[in-house]
């Protein structure tokens, strides 16, 4: 009973945000005047929500939010998610995308419970730069500690998330390179979207993919790795075999048509698609008693109304209900 949806898309990745708390300000995502907007729920409803679309066809669990490491008990559900068992009866694949900030110490721990594979985002890969995108002083420090930790605690290949707004970080895509062949990580360039508090987005500050192909060429010709239809990155390895880098376009080059993701906010609210205009209540329900069967019957139809695709930069588009920090990016 895999979950496919209306296109006939197979629907096989779930986020799940913890919380909506950030340690961060990133100046591209928050206004940084405004805290947590929606609550937050006991892992146990995270966990039996899980379970439920495990049991429908979801192989692959990514924890975000918000900042998912700012969460107590996070190794604990991560241990208690890797005793679920997908349709084909293997574990799901665990994944969680994190600032970073606090993880040198419990990477390993949250390896041992089960976790696969971490992406850490990082906009800049210097100090003082860092600090500015993210408004906290004396972060780079500890993000590195985190990715380097991971890396030693084999939750490879460790991925790095940067978000490139013109004018402001463009120039670190060379840096960025050098990076990803130095601590032998891989490193993803995401186009900004309208999903910002600020409603600060134009077309003109999304560093393209062309773009970034165009300034590594520069640094050191690139070579396409084949990739999964499903798979959001465009990836690419530098000639001497040293190093991977990936982009992920959602503007210029849209995936929607092999998008396999669900996803579900803090406050329990099952999402289709970033860009949603609404969201589902599944923990209204589940507060209200409904059993699984009820449960999962909601799901099925909620995954039918899975929009075909976003709309960004088309004249008319409607920003989503939520912006990514409280979606769970
Ligand atoms: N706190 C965690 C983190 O920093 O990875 C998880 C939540 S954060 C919202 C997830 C990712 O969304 C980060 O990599 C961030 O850079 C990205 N992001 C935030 N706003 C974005 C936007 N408007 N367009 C593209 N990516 C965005």
């Amino acid at each position: 009973m895999a979950l496919t949806d209306n296109f006939g898309r197979s629907i096989h990745d779930l986020r799940i945000s913890i919380t909506d708390r950030c340690n961060y300000k990133c100046v591209y995502c928050r206004t940084g005047n405004s805290g947590a907007a929606y609550a937050e729920l006991p892992f146990k409803d995270y966990l039996r929500m899980a379970r439920i679309l495990v049991g429908l066809g979801i192989t692959k669990l990514r924890l975000t939010g918000g900042e998912p490491l700012l969460r107590k008990g996070i190794i604990e559900f991560i241990r208690d998610l890797s005793k679920l068992r997908t349709l084909g009866g293997q574990k799901p694949e665990i994944a969680l995308t994190t600032n970073g900030h606090l993880l040198a110490e419990i990477a390993q721990p949250l390896k041992d419970a089960g976790l696969d594979r971490v992406t850490i985002s990082m906009d800049a890969v210097d100090a003082e730069r860092f600090a500015r995108i993210t408004r906290v002083p004396n972060g780079y420090e500890s993000v590195l500690a985190g990715v380097r930790a991971s890396s030693k605690a084999g939750l490879d290949p460790v991925k790095i998330n940067c978000v490139l707004l013109r004018g402001f970080n463009e120039d670190q895509i060379v840096n960025f390179g050098k990076f990803s062949r130095e601590e032998n990580v891989v490193v993803r360039f995401i186009e900004f979207m309208p999903l910002e508090e600020d409603r600060v987005w134009t077309p003109e500050i999304v560093v393209t993919l062309d773009e970034i192909l165009l300034r590594m060429a520069e640094f050191m010709p690139l070579e396409e790795i084949p990739h999964e239809r499903s798979e959001t990155a465009r990836r690419y390895r530098f000639a001497d075999g040293v190093g991977e880098i990936g982009i992920i376009a959602p503007v210029s080059h849209p995936f929607c048509g092999h998008c396999s993701r669900i996803r579900i906010t803090s406050d329990g609210k099952l999402r289709t698609c970033l860009f949603s205009v609404w969201d589902h209540d599944l923990h209204e329900l589940m507060r209200r008693g409904a059993n699984d069967q009820k449960l999962e019957e909601f799901i099925l139809n909620v995954v039918q109304k899975k929009e075909e695709r976003h709309h960004i930069g088309e004249p008319g588009f409607i920003p989503a209900s939520r912006t990514m920090v409280h979606i769970g990016g």
